[in-house]
């Protein structure tokens, strides 16, 4: 689509069926009226903070209501999932449930929706980003309508053809999206439990820490490292790290291993690009080595930033 096509000028008049504009492409389309916390506006003059956490850690819930002839389908049902969902993520209803259902009344009504969908999207609301979220946000609550032909859906005729996939819904971690709701609220858990972090824990094996990578270095001195795959994220200062231990002769094994595995090791470490190397010193209480950080761990630290800013790149 053209730069200029997505670039609408909204009618303030109310209108009964959206007003058509042509676009350079050619294309009509209708100028919504959507809402955002409180205010109606035309859709190109609503906006959300980048620093928004539905948009930085998908730590948001959404809707989709039907509408038919204008009124909505399903209702009740879409109510009572939205509230669970909100619950579940501890998120509290920024509206009461007569609010909710009049602002669903009306967004049909300003865009005469006769038939499609109301989208209503809840996130946590703005502050700056840390995974660790304050109790007091102010959620954003935005709505918007879409005009679909529901009854007369040409599909309905033809049918739909489809392909199968394994079900990865959410195991591509060596991908590094925005989709941190789940390590979020881990970190929150950790927070109420008394810890600084977690690591996460898939078919009895460590897979990674939140927003970290993890390792261990055994009571015989070998560094482990869970090896690269889809289970977590690759991050770079574990690769750096993993090149400066090689040079600096520590054996290396990549290698998946086991909370017990962990605890039982003479240290243990995250690596990131924010925390560098970061000593861990207990797992779920048990204490790792002498419960202090690791002699090596510190000394990987020191080569690491001391490598680091002798390569670090000015402009
Ligand atoms: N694993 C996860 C899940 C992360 O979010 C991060 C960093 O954000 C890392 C590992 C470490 O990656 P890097 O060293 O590239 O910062």
């Amino acid at each position: 689509m053209q730069h200029q096509a997505r670039c609408r000028r909204f009618d303030p008049m109310p209108h009964a069926a959206g007003s058509p504009e042509i676009t350079q492409s050619g294309t009509a389309f209708m100028t919504r009226t959507v809402y955002l916390n409180g205010q109606w506006l035309p859709e190109d003059q609503a906006k959300v903070s980048i620093f928004d956490r539905g948009y930085v850690f998908a730590d948001a819930i959404y809707e989709v209501t039907a509408v038919i002839g204008g009124k909505l389908l399903d209702y009740p049902g879409h109510t009572a999932r939205l509230k669970r969902s909100l619950e579940a993520i501890g998120i509290s209803m920024p509206v009461s449930e007569d609010e909710l259902l009049d602002l669903h009344h009306t967004i049909v009504e300003k865009n005469g929706l006769d038939q499609g969908l109301v989208y209503l999207q809840i996130s946590r609301g703005a502050e700056d980003r840390n995974f660790l979220f304050s109790d007091n946000l102010t959620p954003t609550l935005s709505m918007f309508t879409q005009v679909v032909p529901l009854l007369a859906n040409p599909k309905a005729e033809t049918g739909l053809a489809v392909i199968s996939m394994p079900d990865g819904r959410w195991a591509n971690r060596q991908i590094k999206t925005v989709q941190l709701l789940y390590s979020s609220l881990a970190k929150m858990e950790a927070k109420n439990r008394g810890a600084d972090d977690v690591i996460f824990v898939e078919d009895g094996l460590i897979t990674e820490a939140s927003s970290a990578n993890f390792h261990i270095i055994t009571k015989s001195g070998v560094l482990v490292t869970r090896q690269l795959s889809n289970a977590l994220l690759h991050g770079i200062t574990r690769s750096s790290v993993l090149s400066l231990a090689l040079t600096a002769q520590l054996k290396v094994e990549e290698r998946a291993f086991s909370v017990e595995e962990a605890q039982d090791a003479a240290e243990a470490f995250i690596t990131s690009a924010g925390a560098f190397v970061m000593p861990v010193v207990s797992i779920d209480g048990t204490s790792i080595g002498d419960g202090k950080p690791g002699k090596t761990t510190l000394r990987i630290r020191e080569i690491y930033i001391e490598d680091q800013l002798s390569r670090a790149m000015a402009r």
